[in-house]
């Protein structure tokens, strides 16, 4: 009975999660790990090694290494002032600065070129949509201390080889060259002067970037202005020699190993620091086509963040949209809990010795789910079923007095016909098949048990 004395406290509000930050539950699990240890084989196989860097870095690393005027440095970064000790520092929206910053600190490229990769959260705030979130996770590739369009060649068929891997078709190899700086300068002046005559036709953003960043008004995604785009200058024409045969070069590796792909001229990165080869895959999902995942060369940012100047390139990869085109290849691709072996057990004393099965079959390499809370065989049943496992193993009583405990067979399509006439191919979902084993004998007969089955 309820205290009058004493009011009822109010149940406290609910909180829910940052907008735009997704939590992955576990029905998800199987399918990033699947993606995660496709990633893991295929960097090893190209020589690749992880690095791990923080996740929050000084907001100067990213002013730096990024550029002032992008969208990124510009409206989309996590910043804050470190309120005890005054430092400026933002979560990481990409991370290739960070894994620069991380090479020039340890002095990795003292000992030659490195090939690394990455994977992990990544924070922009953006508007968040289907596929755009506010903290979202990316796997990279770096390849540090390399200038020719072998390390450019190599990266792109890593991600071809990661595709294939994971079973992905349908994503498009996009290529362009950006050149070198001065290249660069010259065709942004014959672009700006393009603008500049056409003044009437750019939008708010493009008055903004008209002599900050007029490359990324190739970008833009504002109807009205595709044909001004489509015909402004293209950096193809102010490329160099040397440029031009980098370009070519790496076409023709990518056509020695049969990967196609289509130049885009109009291809640029957000990102200041690329310059020379730069890639995009493409998507359709739903209709509409998705950048999965971009990369280039970025040869001036080691020195622009301090480091001696070595030539780099590499890529980054959008996990939750990898994900939504694994998840569209196959629509079941989501599992319930598996496991090997579901404990059951009731009565006094039967808890001591299914904790000791339990911990004997672990030990053999079984997945074992151990029935917490008691309650009824009947009711405990209910949770083996719905676990997946596919035995339970009983422990009542009588049988532990007698030195023996029971496996039952939980899986009837697993089940040997032999055992049971009735439960073949198609037969009804419910188990039959049980026999008493020998609790020493337990871990054996599953492995036997299992090796019948497989
Ligand atoms: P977009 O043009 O789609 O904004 P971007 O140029 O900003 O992409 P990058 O910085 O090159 O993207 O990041 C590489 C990849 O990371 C993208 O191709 C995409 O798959 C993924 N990505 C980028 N931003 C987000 C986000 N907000 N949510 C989910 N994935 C993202
Ligand atoms: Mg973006």
């Amino acid at each position: 009975m309820m205290n009058a004395a004493e009011p009822r406290r109010p149940r406290a509000d609910r909180l829910s999660g940052v907008r735009g930050m997704n939590d992955v539950l576990p029905a998800d699990e199987a399918l990033w790990r699947r993606l995660e240890e496709a990633v893991a084989d295929t960097m090893r196989a190209y020589g690749y090694r992880q690095i791990r860097t923080p996740i929050v870095e000084p907001t100067g690393l990213f002013v730096r290494g990024i550029g002032e005027v992008t969208d990124i440095v510009e409206k989309e970064m996590y910043s804050f002032v470190d309120a005890l000790n005054g430092e400026h520092l933002s979560l990481r929206p990409e991370n290739t600065a960070g894994v620069v910053r991380a090479v020039i600190e340890h002095n990795l490229l003292y000992d030659g070129p490195q090939r690394l990769w990455y994977a992990g959260p990544m924070f922009r705030h953006e508007r968040p949509q289907r596929g755009r979130y506010r903290q979202f996770h990316q796997v990279g590739a770096e390849a540090l201390g390399f200038a020719g369009p072998d390390a450019d060649a190599e990266v792109i068929l890593l991600c071809q080889r990661l595709w294939d891997e994971l079973g992905i078709t349908g994503v498009r190899l996009e290529i362009n060259s950006l050149g070198q700086l001065p290249e660069r300068r010259a065709h942004r002046e014959a672009l700006i002067a393009w603008f500049e005559a056409h003044r009437e036709q750019l939008d708010a953003d493009a008055l903004r970037r008209l002599h900050s960043n007029p490359l990324r008004i190739l970008d833009t995604k504002n109807p009205a202005m595709q044909e001004l785009v489509e015909n402004a200058p293209q950096l193809s024409g102010f490329l160099g020699e040397a440029s031009r045969a980098h370009f070519t070069r790496l076409q023709e590796l990518l056509h020695s190993q049969n990967l196609p792909f289509r130049i885009n001229p109009r291809l640029v990165r957000g990102l200041d620091y690329y310059n020379l080869s730069v890639f995009e895959w493409v998507a359709d999902i739903d209709g509409t086509a998705l950048t999965i995942c971009g990369g280039g060369r970025y040869d001036p940012l080691i020195g622009m963040l301090g480091g001696k100047d070595a030539p780099a390139c590499g890529f980054a990869l959008g996990v939750e949209r990898v994900l939504g085109l694994l998840r569209a290849g196959e629509p079941d691709a989501a599992s319930g809990a598996q496991c090997d072996v579901y404990i059951v057990h009731h009565g006094d004393a039967t808890l001591e010795a299914a904790f000791g099965v339990a911990e004997r079959l672990r030990s053999a390499g079984l997945d074992v789910v151990l029935h917490c809370g008691g309650g009824s065989f009947k009711s405990q049943f209910r949770r083996a079923d719905a676990s997946g496992a596919r035995f339970a193993v009983i422990i009542g009583v009588d049988e532990l007095a007698r030195g023996e405990v029971s496996v039952k067979w939980l899986r009837a399509d697993r089940e040997p016909t032999q055992a049971d006439g009735s439960a073949g191919a198609g037969a009804a979902v419910t188990a039959t098949r049980q026999e008493s084993v020998a609790l020493a004998a337990i871990v054996d007969r599953l492995f036997d048990a299992i090796g019948e089955n497989d």
